[in-house]
């Protein structure tokens, strides 16, 4: 099972734009959504899921 664990190992960052300063925060999705230099506990995320295009049959 640890085979899985390594997979997921692999860091994710997103990037959030602070509500309250506007600052763009990479952030691990691991950690806690703050951001880095005012502390503001409310980030948007910066980017858009991208939808991928399936063709339903
Ligand atoms: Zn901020």
């Amino acid at each position: 099972m640890k085979d899985t664990e390594r997979k997921f190992k692999q860091k994710t960052y997103l990037e959030y734009v602070c509500g309250k300063c506007g600052a763009t925060n990479e952030i691990s999705i691991k950690d806690n959504i703050i951001c880095n230099i005012c502390h503001f506990n409310i980030l948007f995320k910066k980017r858009s899921i991208r939808v991928k295009k399936i063709q339903a049959v």
